[in-house]
């Protein structure tokens, strides 16, 4: 890793943050993790900001890894900005999510494409689109002027940008936190950038998720040899991470498969759950991740299709991070 160069004063914090205890006030930082690639990470604590994000700086353009929200993006590009002159020509969003992808506009003015796995334009269109106009309402500074924008170039399993200075492969490895989630591998420095596929923390939203399927995807993930692991929100680490995020849906789904097998109902699954490795991981008892206990409850009570392949709600989940201060949709 070389030596990371920040915006802000947190020269250690990336060395320091694999085991870093959450919920302690934070700063949004960018280090350079590799010649040209840059880590993102936004505060998440006291207020919520948005998803972490990556750039890599190639040749003669500029990949974003994730377009954040319409104003966070506008900080990002400024961030850019001091760093080179090239042109952003590529923005990649790892999901449909408002905090990864509403900001897309912000970059298709400035002349770039917007790039998707193909299974996310069904999401795009529908839940995108509902929460894309609600936050036209609800954040009309921010959002007052713009338009929804959703990505023009779709690919199915593997988008490779290479130009012999930088190589980053975008991977599609099956349904995870949605449909559509895909991730931004760049093997020749064992960096992963997942979007919410994994995060490291009390971040998980599994409204749009299949978590059999995620867990096989994090696997994968593991599969890779990751050295540097870019979350979609909370600190970077290392393959540990992924092997945690693993243990909690592997955890989760063993307690309530188990506690299904008792007879017991939802409400008594979610009073008494006890994962205490989820205590270990993010610092807060598992009983607090209702949305994530009633989605698994929901899958193994009626196994077949995966319940994020079912028909969209009209009004989507408020975002993901509910229950952070300021959190998106
Ligand atoms: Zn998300």
């Amino acid at each position: 890793m070389n030596l990371p160069r920040l915006r802000t004063a947190a020269l250690l914090a990336p060395l320091l943050v694999a085991g870093a205890a959450l919920g302690a006030p934070e700063e949004t930082t960018i280090t350079e993790i590799a010649p040209g690639v840059f880590f993102r990470k936004a505060q998440t604590e006291p207020v919520f900001t948005g998803c972490n994000q990556g750039f890599v700086v190639f040749r003669d353009h500029v990949l974003v890894i994730d377009a954040n929200f319409p104003g966070q993006a506008e900080n990002v590009i400024a961030s850019i900005r001091e760093r080179t002159d090239k042109p952003i020509k590529f923005v990649f969003d790892t999901h449909y999510h408002g905090d990864h992808a509403d900001g897309n506009q912000q970059y298709v003015k400035l002349g770039a494409t917007i790039v998707a796995q193909e299974r996310s334009q069904p999401l795009f269109q529908t839940k995108g689109a509902d929460g894309f106009d609600g936050a036209k309402k609800n954040r009309a500074a921010e959002y007052g002027a713009l338009s929804y924008e959703v990505p023009s170039l779709y690919f199915s399993h593997k988008l490779v940008f290479d130009d012999g200075d930088q190589r980053v492969e975008l991977l599609f490895l099956g349904h995870a936190h949605t449909a559509g989630d895909a991730v931004a591998w760049l093997p020749e420095h064992g960096i992963l950038f997942t979007g919410d596929a994994c995060v490291n923390g009390a971040f998980n939203y599994t409204g749009d998720s299949d978590t059999a399927s995620w867990i096989a995807a994090l696997g994968a993930m593991e599969d890779l040899g990751v050295k540097t692991l870019c979350p979609g929100h909370g600190e970077m680490g290392g393959p540990e991470v992924i092997a945690n995020q693993k243990r909690w849906f592997t955890e989760l789904r063993g307690a309530v498969k188990a506690a299904i097998g008792r007879g017991e109902g939802l409400d008594r699954i979610k009073e008494t759950l006890d994962i205490p490795f989820y205590k270990e991981w993010t610092g807060l008892e598992a009983t607090t991740r209702t949305e994530n206990i009633e989605h698994v409850f929901k899958e193994l009570s009626s196994p077949g299709k995966p319940l994020g392949q079912r028909r969209p709600h009209r009004h989507p989940h408020p975002h993901p991070h509910a229950g952070l201060s300021g959190g998106g949709r």
